[in-house]
């Protein structure tokens, strides 16, 4: 059975024809980890949890990417993760490889202090294959600033010395970078705006948006795009989704709501959401919209629902949230996909910046971080974009023909 990674490169071989060395190297990580993290817990015993780290490429530079902790978490979707890293960051000009980390947990049914020696489990794991020139992590699904905090303090301990740039996603505090926490979402949505204006598609304040997973991407989009005029219709959480298509739904009541703890279907209780609906997560995806926003977890769509979907153009938030066939199958009907490599790279952009400030001791503002970020996902788009191709195919391509340059000139290939 082929893996994901070559489902993905068979995908794009009418555009570039990889030799059988190049695909060999691109299918098989530098280095796959797998390890035991064992914690104690609050009762005294102790219990082993399943932890993995794909280090992908490392052609252009220290591998990066993020950990996440979920119960569902398996070496194949790790290293399918990590390989996107690579393509993600090759493709925003980055000085980094990609790389991946899991940890196979339910995170809410630990306590914080066993929360935090898990995580301190992980880095104790991976100690030597960590570094700010050899790999740096990241947050990810159910990993927060606090948890890398406890990551960067545990690399420290054992180092014997400072090394923020370990590691990005951090508090404040310890050296994150301004914007980190709204990377992704506002990355996507400048992204968006490119796109609409090499389209000449109609404004934002012009469209209706509908999204999938209320988290930390799907959140900060819904805000932003909000504040741009769109009009949100529906979002949804693991708990379901909830829709208003004639007003939209009030955004700020919804983060107010999320940020106490409630989940989106919880917070039909309130006055101002009296005009809107519960449906569920599979109805949410066939409501006809402008722009769909992906940002649950990967392989939402696929050729069981993919018919369904009526949105105009889709942006994926989340990382490979459309199956490669559910992608052909949209590119044929005319709804334009914004892919993840291009969509939510605004995370490992302002990571970048990040490690950069730790490097050389600088400390930007919201501001530059935020210009930077415009400028660099802009220019990204623009050297990809092509009328009537499928921008997928167009990202992966310039992404993988700077691995492969990288690579040859590192006589490994
Ligand atoms: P998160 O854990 O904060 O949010 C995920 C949200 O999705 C939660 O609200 C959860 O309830 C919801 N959800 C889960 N399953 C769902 C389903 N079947 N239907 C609807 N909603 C569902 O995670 P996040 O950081 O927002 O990440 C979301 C996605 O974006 C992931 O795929 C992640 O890899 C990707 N991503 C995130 C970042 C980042 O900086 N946060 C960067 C790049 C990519």
């Amino acid at each position: 059975m082929k893996s994901h990674v070559e489902e993905f490169l068979d995908s794009i071989n009418d555009e570039l024809k990889l030799s059988p060395s190049e695909k060999e190297l691109l299918m098989h990580p530098v280095r796959s980890i797998i390890f035991p993290i064992s914690v104690r817990m609050d009762s005294g015993e102790i219990k082993i949890f399943e932890a993995y780290r794909v280090q992908h490429n490392n052609a252009l530079g220290p591998t990066k990417g993020g950990i996440r902790f979920h119960e569902e978490v398996t070496l194949e979707e790790v290293n399918t993760l990590a390989f996107l890293m690579s393509l993600k960051t090759s493709l925003s000009g980055l000085p980094f490889g990609g790389a991946k980390g899991g940890v196979k947990v339910d995170p809410k049914k630990l306590s914080k202090g066993e929360l935090e020696r898990l995580s301190r489990g992980y880095v104790r794991g991976l100690y030597p294959n960590l570094g700010p020139h050899k790999d740096i992590p990241a947050p990810d699904v159910n990993t927060t600033p606090e948890i890398m905090g406890w990551m960067l303090d545990e690399y420290e301990t054992l180092l014997g010395e400072s090394a923020p740039a370990v590691i990005t996603g951090k508090p404040l505090a310890l050296g994150g970078s301004r914007g980190r926490d709204v990377a992704t979402a506002l990355g996507g949505v400048y992204v968006l705006e490119r796109m609409i204006t090499l389209r000449n598609e109609k404004w934002l304040q012009d469209m209706t948006v509908v999204i999938q997973g209320f988290g930390n991407a799907g959140l900060n989009a819904a805000e932003i795009l909000s504040k741009k005029g769109s009009r949100i219709i529906a979002v949804s959480d693991s708990s379901g989704a909830i829709v208003e298509k004639e007003y939209g739904l009030p955004v700020s009541v919804l983060i107010a709501g999320k940020k106490a703890g409630k989940s989106v279907t919880e917070m039909l209780s309130h006055g101002s959401l009296r005009n809107a609906q519960k449906i569920s997560n599979e109805e949410l995806l066939k409501i006809p919209c402008d722009v769909l926003v992906l940002a649950a977890l990967g392989g939402q769509v696929t050729m069981q629902n993919v018919s369904q979907v009526k949105a105009r153009i889709i942006l994926e938030l989340a990382n490979a949230p459309i199956t490669a066939e559910a992608d052909t199958f949209l590119y044929k009907n005319d709804i334009y996909v914004i892919p993840d490599i291009l969509a939510n790279a605004g995370g490992v952009i302002v990571s970048y910046f990040e490690w950069v400030q730790n490097l050389y001791g600088y400390s930007w503002t919201k501001d530059e971080v935020f210009l930077k970020l415009q400028k660099q996902t802009t220019e990204v788009v623009g050297g990809i974009y092509e009328k009537g191709k499928n921008l997928r195919v167009c990202a992966y391509v310039k992404a993988l023909k700077r691995i492969l340059e990288a690579e040859q000139m590192r006589g490994r290939l």
